[in-house]
């Protein structure tokens, strides 16, 4: 069970504690997209997120690291002024390896950020990297999330009953 439990648990991006993360070694953030970043359906980012990107830009490199289809992806990209991977299979391996080659950091020096186990959690831990489980920002999912989602409930469920993990309890 614990490829599924997440390094750090927040309700959401703007409660992390990125001084902490940055005194910790982080140096580049991976942000999923759908419901992390944005609502699914949403295609403008908030200026509540594009000023939040801006500062965080600052301490940080960013990038959103999506399995979202290319055109989605890259208008949040350019609209936040970040880099955009889209269609990253998470949790595959393959574009956590490439980020890190390309981007030239070590495991250690890198966080996903992401409101899906299945995907951001497991593919994170798999890589080694850290892992930062949100709260969804919206109830409402795409057509594999909501797929996923049944599945996550119940390995949710499974992680409660052992005391591995409990939604609402926040840690870092
Ligand atoms: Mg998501």
């Amino acid at each position: 069970m614990e490829k599924y439990i997440p390094d750090i648990y927040q309700k959401s991006i703007y409660t992390i504690d990125y001084r902490k993360l940055k005194e910790n070694g982080i140096r580049l953030l991976l942000f999923d997209l759908d419901n992390t970043l944005s609502p699914v359906g949403e295609d403008e980012p908030t200026d509540k997120l594009k000023k939040f990107m801006t500062e965080l830009k600052e301490e940080f490199e960013v990038l959103i690291f999506s399995n979202s289809p290319r055109k989605r992806v890259l208008n949040f990209a350019e609209q936040l002024d970040i880099d955009g991977i889209y269609f990253a299979c998470k949790p595959m391996r393959k574009k956590f390896d490439m980020v890190l080659r390309e981007y030239k950091h070590e495991e250690n020096e890198v966080a996903i950020i992401g409101d899906q186990l299945l995907t951001d959690i497991v593919g994170g831990n798999k890589v080694g990297i850290v892992t930062i489980l949100v709260n969804p920002i919206s109830t409402k999912d795409g057509f594999f999330t909501k797929w996923n989602r049944h599945k996550e409930d119940k390995i949710i469920k499974k992680l409660r009953d052992r005391d591995l993990f409990t939604k609402g309890k926040y840690y870092e």
